[in-house]
């Protein structure tokens, strides 16, 4: 039924609405923008709601706009590496080095032995090639900008092929699939083999004088088993080798030190080894187990790095000064030795069960009470990112279920919060996986979960 006074409604001034509101952290210029938009709105409705109405929805518009702002929230899902979640946090050295280049001038590309011009990124990208075992090598956006310039700059106009085996034709992710990206730097996807098996001989018959490239993708985010089998890539190398065509392999991950050593069954292969094993280059993200800043890390032969770097694409998908310092730090810590200690992927991969449960139990008497069951869980972390699909991490849990709400409700709360605090709902419990929570907030999960519990609402 439609309320016939609100025929007679009239929507009301913004000067009104403005004066009204409640205030957000918003620049005024985009209150005063919302108001409109959501006044004007208005004028398309059969009907007006009420003022209170009005008002209401529109301080509700304001402050889901306001929350969305980029802040720091508290990862209680258990997956390590969460695109969603920003991937990697930075480690302490890296974060003071931001800090400091980011409100000062800095030598970006000045020579300080000579007061000329010099190469950005050249302390960084020694180091890397070090750590990498390569004779070379350079850092852009992400590893999709990597791979498409390696792509764009290795095919042309006499030879456009890419040869990819059926298995590697993967998506990451959201919108990063193989076969697009080579479609997208003009290349041309030559298939071999099947989805399950791919031979050697399969990339020996396919190339030819259009071959720009051999293309290996490592299956991050998925396992087959089974009837399955692929040329290693020493014998692919030797192939490429022998008819001079490059070998390029993208790692996704790009694990530096290897996975076993930090707490992971499961052995992800490293820029080391795979050069090692014949690959010209090979390229990773700098913020999947790396544990750095949005990058794309490309390395291998110098000759190749050096063409890279001049090729005008470079210009376009260069890191700028903040990544460069963040970057910097952490192949630093890395060359020192410090990183399992530092950068919070590792710390927090490496992290023993016991430590997770003594945490949990704390947190667990801590707001146990009338209005909540808390109890410690044990549950599996990911790694996430696209990393390591069969990595099972134990971990522990804090399990809650709130007396007077239910779970969706209680996790839209915890999401309102600053820093909001992300969980998700199993087994009948809200769960908060102690493994992706820093020691460091845990005080502050406390507060923010008694405060939650004596809201007037829940006594
Ligand atoms: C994650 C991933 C990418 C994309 O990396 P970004 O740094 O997010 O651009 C590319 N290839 C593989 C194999 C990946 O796992």
């Amino acid at each position: 039924m439609i309320d016939p006074s609100s025929k007679l409604r009239r929507i009301p001034a913004v000067g009104k609405v403005l004066r009204e509101l409640n205030p957000t952290a918003l620049p005024n210029a985009t209150v005063v923008s919302i108001v409109r938009r959501e006044l004007g709105d208005l004028k398309k409705r059969e009907c007006i709601p009420d003022h209170g109405e009005i008002i209401a929805g529109i301080q509700k518009v304001l402050i889901d706009r306001a929350r969305s702002r980029i802040q720091p929230l508290i990862n209680g899902t258990g997956v390590i590496l969460h695109t969603n979640l920003g991937r990697a946090p930075l480690c302490g050295e890296a974060v003071e080095a931001l800090v400091r280049i980011a409100s000062d001038y800095s030598n970006l590309e000045y020579d300080l032995s000579n007061g000329c011009r010099g190469q950005r990124g050249g302390y960084v990208e020694y180091n890397l090639a070090l750590l990498c075992g390569a004779d070379a090598a350079m850092t852009v956006n992400n590893c999709a900008a990597a791979l498409v310039l390696i792509l764009r700059h290795l095919t042309g106009r006499d030879r456009k092929e890419v040869i990819v085996s059926r298995g590697q034709l993967i998506q990451i992710g959201g919108g990063f699939r193989i076969p697009e990206i080579l479609e997208a730097c003009g290349a041309r996807l030559r298939e071999v083999g099947t989805t399950n098996k791919t031979a050697a001989d399969d990339y020996a018959r396919a190339i030819s004088q259009n071959t720009a490239v051999i293309l290996n993708v490592h299956q991050s985010n998925f396992c087959m088993s089974g009837f399955v089998g692929a040329p290693s890539t020493q014998e692919i190398a030797a192939l490429a080798r022998a008819k001079r065509i490059p070998f390029v392999e993208d790692l996704g991950s790009g694990a530096v030190i290897p996975t076993e050593k930090c707490g992971v069954p499961e052995h992800e292969p490293t820029p080391a080894e795979i050069l090692q094993r014949g690959a010209d280059l090979v390229c990773f993200s700098g913020d999947k187990l790396f544990g750095g800043p949005q990058a794309g890390i490309i390395a291998g032969r110098s000759k190749l790095i050096t063409a890279l770097r001049k090729d005008p694409l470079f210009r376009a998908l260069r890191c700028d000064k903040l990544v460069l310092s963040a970057m910097q730090a952490t192949v630093d810590a890395y060359l020192n030795g410090t990183a399992r200690e530092s950068v919070p992927t590792l710390k927090t991969l490496g992290t023993s069960q016991d430590q997770l449960f003594d945490r949990a139990q704390k947190i667990v008497e801590a707001i146990q009470g009338a209005q909540i069951t808390a109890r410690v869980g044990t549950a599996d972390s990911q790694v996430g990112g696209g990393t390591m699909p069969k990595s099972i991490i134990p971990s522990v849990t804090v399990n809650l279920v709130p007396k007077a709400l239910s779970l969706t409700e209680f996790a839209a709360l915890l999401r309102e919060g600053i820093p909001p605090i992300v969980g998700y709902s199993a087994d009948g419990f809200f769960k908060l996986d102690m493994r992706t929570i820093f020691p460091r907030q845990d005080t502050e999960l406390i507060r923010q979960l008694r405060s939650i519990l004596s809201e007037p609402m829940l006594q």
